[in-house]
């Protein structure tokens, strides 16, 4: 099924995947003594690496077909279930 959230319009170019990928995103943490947490969204742009989680290929935002540069994705719910 075609992506239309963080995804939108990415798709694996070698083996046609929708994800999950893994990106290479910034990410600022608030961190103290006792460890870090997130306290920003995530980003990515065109130029970030990624690779397809089902077969390994790897290459850069663009190159999966995003139409995601500057995308931010901001994390409302942390409790949310992998699966
Ligand atoms: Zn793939």
């Amino acid at each position: 099924m075609p992506n239309e959230n963080c995804l939108e319009g990415m798709r694996c170019p070698k083996c046609g995947s929708y994800g999950p990928f893994d990106i290479y995103a910034n990410c600022t943490f608030r961190v103290d003594d006792y460890g870090a947490e997130q306290s920003g969204d995530v980003a990515w742009d065109d130029d970030s690496r990624c690779w397809c989680y089902d077969c390994q290929h790897g290459g850069d935002v663009k190159g999966f077909g995003g139409n995601t540069i500057g995308y931010m994705v901001h994390f409302e719910d942390e409790e949310a279930d992998d699966g």
